[in-house]
């Protein structure tokens, strides 16, 4: 079978790989149809010294494929569904595990496609406890958008900043792939958003995904336009993955009582806090890293309902590595997929 590994930094190579054996109890044979790029490639393609992994490494840390064989004693899935991957190797059994919260799993194995095998290969055997089904109608381009894109999202604004309806969200960078999809999600639930893009053609695109306002912030300083379109109001929540290059903007943009919720920082991770600011405007702050189970379950049920992920460029699996360069130079609206 066709497997893509990660062989040194910047390096990839198509190779043969055996097969994998037939699934084993508890575990089902996904034959792997379509994958998402992040940024965690993009990191893992580069380098990342601190990173325990060994290579050759098959890349890929997000995917969606067929199910073609059960192992004894699997019940809950079937042969010939669509389904999405839940990239970390969680173990099921630690007291966060058992609680639903999988992303703090005190065992966990490692991260898919980054310090284990990932996804870009044609065939896996995956533990039926990471394989999680899409409804009748979701392509395996738009599951691919699920274990990590969309379950990120809704971890973050709905788990952690507690998004609702009538609320208004500051959404960073709406053109990325989590920006866009944070746009899609929190208009679903009936929140204002506002966001920001690097240019105009981006911010045609935010606006024709149901953005409410589009800041650009190379021409404007959204923190000023935050508090224009607020009515010096603020907003209350902000999504945040940029870092340091918006985090004072992104405080000054909350209302008192505000949330903001982080999951990245591209642009540099130390930065100074007023700590007046935040316990005299009452301001929450969440780190959010991964996703549930139950988040990409959610987000699947959500594109069954026609909630579904921007997609930017799909690209076969020979330019895995322009899609990469693609992501790193930010010229993106949504997600890079690669087909198998
Ligand atoms: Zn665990």
């Amino acid at each position: 079978m066709r497997a893509l590994q990660l062989v040194s930094d910047r390096s990839l190579q198509l190779v043969d790989l055996p097969e994998p054996d037939a699934p084993g109890a508890g575990e089902v044979q996904v034959r792997v149809k379509a994958l998402a790029l992040n940024h965690i490639d993009v990191w893992g393609w580069r380098g990342m010294a601190f990173a325990k992994r060994k290579m050759p490494l098959v890349v890929g840390a997000e995917a969606a494929g067929e199910i073609v064989a059960l192992g004894a004693d699997v019940r809950g899935l079937k042969v010939g569904q669509t389904v999405s991957m839940y990239g970390a190797l969680t173990c099921g059994h630690c007291s966060n595990c058992l609680k639903g919260r999988d992303n703090l799993c005190e065992n966990v194995g490692g991260v898919l496609g980054f310090h284990v095998d990932g996804f870009a290969r044609d065939v896996l055997n995956m533990p039926e406890r990471l394989v999680i089904p899409a409804p009748e109608g979701v392509t395996f381009e738009e599951a691919a958008c699920a274990g990590i894109t969309f379950s990120t999202v809704e971890h973050m604004l709905f788990d952690n900043a507690k998004l609702e309806k009538g609320e208004t969200v500051l959404v960073h960078a709406g053109g990325s792939g989590i920006g866009s999809a944070a746009i899609r999600l929190a208009k679903d639930v009936g929140a204002t958003v506002i966001t920001t893009v690097g240019d105009d053609e981006k911010a045609a695109k935010a606006e024709a995904l149901g953005a409410d306002h589009v800041i650009n912030y190379k021409t404007e300083r959204f923190e000023h336009m935050v508090r224009k379109i607020t009515k010096k109001v603020g907003v209350d929540v902000v999504f945040e993955h940029v870092g340091v290059d918006t985090w004072q903007g992104s405080l000054l943009s909350m209302k008192p009582g505000g949330r903001l919720v982080t999951c990245g920082s591209t642009s540099g991770v130390s930065t100074q806090m007023n700590l007046m600011q935040l316990f005299q405007r009452q301001y929450k702050i969440f780190g959010s890293f991964g996703a549930t189970i139950r988040n990409v379950a959610d987000g699947l049920e959500k594109m069954g309902r026609g909630v579904k992920p921007v997609i930017d460029t799909v690209v076969p699996l020979a330019d895995f590595n322009a899609g990469l360069e693609r992501l790193e130079s930010r010229k993106v609206f949504g997600k890079i997929l690669v087909k198998f």
